[in-house]
C-alpha cells in the first residue's frame, strides 16, 4: 500500500466539525437539532458586503492579485486597526490570507521544528497545539482556570519560557472559554518578554470587536516594545459573519513578511480576489451591521448564562467576549465527552466536550451562543430535563 509522511499521524483537528456532521446526520434523519456546537455567527453577511463582493466578479475581478493582498485591503486593514487599537500600521506589513487558520500554520511552519518549544494555551482553539505538535516543536501548554475567568496569568506563561522558547499564541477574547485578559496581566507579560528577546508573540485578536459589559479590547499591537516579535491575527469571520468566505490577515513582523509570503505563493497564490473586494467594503463601509450582531450576542449571552447557572450541577462563569460560554458540568457527574454524547443523541442539543480544547477542559462543555435566543431557551429546557 502507499507510504505516509510520519508527520501526518500529529496533525490534529478540530471537533466542532465531527460534531457538527453528526448533529447534521441526525437533523437528516428528522430529528430536531438545536445546534450551540459550531462556533460560527448564524447571520448572513451584511447585504452592502455581499454587494462588493458580487460586483467585484461582475467588474472582471477574476485573476490573481498580490500575494500578500489587494493594497487598497492592505491599507484598510492598516487604517482600522490605527481606528480602533490607536496603533500605526505599515500596510506593508499586512499579509490577506484565506481566514485565520493560515496565519497559524504559517507560524507554526515557521518557528516550530523538533527541539523548539511553541507555547500555548490550555483550554484553546485546539488548531494551536495541532500546528506546532505537525511542526515538530514540543507544545507547551499554559493553563487557564475558571477562578480567574480564563484570563491568561503573566506569572504562569513567564515561567515555563526557556532556552528553547521560540513563540508564544495568545488569544482574547478566547475561544472556547470567552475569557478576556485584562490589560495589567498584559503589562506584565510584555513586561516580563523584555527579558526573552528571542521569544516571538503570535496574538490571535479574532474576536476583537466582541467584547461585552464596557470591556474594552487590549491589543498586543499597543506595545511598541514587541511590535518587531509580534504577529497579531485578526479577519472578517466573526465580526462581520463571513466564515465561508475565508478572508484573515494577520500583521507580522517587518523581517518575516518576505517569508510569510512565500509561504503564501507556495500554498494558496493569493486570497479569491472577490473576497478580498468584500472584504474592503466590510472595513470602508458603515459598521451599524456589526453593531447590531453585537448587541444580538450580548443579549443571548445574558440568557444562555443565567440559564446555565440555574441546572442542576452546572455553573458558568460570565464570558467577557467572543460568542461561548464555557460551562462547569462537573456537578453533574458526567465527564465532558459523556455530557457531549447524551446533550446530542438524547435532548438533541449539540455541545462541544471542553475536552476538545485540552486537558484543563475536562469536566466543562462549550456552548456557542451564535444562535437565537429562542433556540438558546429551548436547548436548555431540554438539557434540564434531562438532568
Ligand atoms: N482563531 C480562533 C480563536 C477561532 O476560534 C477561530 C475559529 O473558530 C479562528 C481563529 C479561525 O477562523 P477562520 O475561520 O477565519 O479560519
Amino acid at each position: 500500500g502507499m507510504i505516509l509522511a510520519q508527520s501526518l499521524a500529529r496533525l490534529g483537528t478540530e471537533s466542532a466539525f465531527t460534531v457538527l456532521a453528526r448533529a447534521q446526520a441526525l437533523a437528516a434523519g428528522g430529528r430536531d437539532i438545536v445546534n450551540l456546537g459550531i462556533g460560527q455567527p448564524d447571520f448572513p453577511t451584511p447585504p452592502h458586503i455581499v454587494e462588493a463582493g458580487v460586483r467585484a466578479l461582475r467588474d472582471g475581478h477574476h485573476g490573481y492579485t498580490p500575494a500578500n493582498g489587494i493594497p487598497a485591503l492592505r491599507e484598510a486593514v492598516a487604517a482600522d486597526l490605527h481606528a480602533r487599537h490607536g496603533a500605526e500600521v505599515d500596510p506593508g506589513c499586512v499579509v490577506v490570507v484565506p481566514g485565520g487558520k493560515p496565519t497559524m500554520f504559517f507560524a507554526g511552519l515557521m518557528f516550530g521544528e523538533p527541539g523548539a518549544e511553541i507555547m500555548y494555551p490550555d483550554p484553546g482553539f485546539p488548531i494551536y497545539k495541532s500546528v506546532i505538535d505537525y511542526s515538530g516543536a514540543r507544545a507547551v501548554p499554559y493553563p487557564l482556570h475558571e477562578e480567574t475567568g480564563f484570563a491568561f496569568d503573566a506569572e504562569a506563561v513567564l515561567a515555563r519560557i526557556t532556552p528553547a522558547t521560540r513563540l508564544i499564541i495568545l488569544n482574547s477574547p478566547a475561544n472556547p472559554t470567552g475569557g478576556v485578559t485584562p490589560r495589567e496581566e498584559v503589562d506584565r507579560l510584555v513586561a516580563g518578554l523584555a527579558d526573552h528577546p528571542q521569544v516571538a508573540v503570535l496574538s490571535d485578536e479574532i474576536y476583537s470587536r466582541m467584547l461585552y459589559g464596557g470591556r474594552d479590547h487590549v491589543s498586543l499591537l499597543q506595545y511598541p516594545e514587541i511590535r518587531d516579535r509580534l504577529i497579531l491575527l485578526d479577519g472578517w469571520s466573526k465580526t462581520y459573519a463571513m466564515t465561508g468566505w475565508r478572508l484573515g490577515y494577520a500583521v507580522w513582523p517587518e523581517s518575516l513578511v518576505p517569508h510569510v509570503t512565500r509561504l503564501c505563493i507556495n500554498d494558496h497564490s493569493c486570497v479569491n480576489a472577490a473576497a478580498q473586494h468584500a472584504g474592503i467594503a466590510a472595513l470602508t463601509g458603515p459598521q451599524d451591521a456589526v453593531d447590531g450582531m453585537m448587541r444580538a450576542f450580548d443579549a443571548r449571552r445574558r440568557v444562555i448564562v443565567s440559564r446555565l447557572n440555574a441546572l442542576p450541577g452546572v455553573r458558568c462563569t460570565d464570558p467577557g467576549g467572543a460568542f461561548y460560554a464555557f460551562a462547569n458540568i462537573q456537578g453533574t457527574g458526567m465527564s465532558a465527552g459523556e455530557a457531549q454524547d447524551r446533550f446530542l443523541e438524547e435532548a438533541g442539543v449539540a455541545a462541544i466536550a471542553g475536552t476538545s480544547f485540552g486537558v484543563e477542559g475536562a469536566g466543562f462543555l462549550r456552548f456557542s451562543y451564535a444562535n437565537s435566543i429562542e433556540a438558546i431557551e429551548e436547548a436548555m429546557t431540554r438539557i434540564g430535563a434531562l438532568l
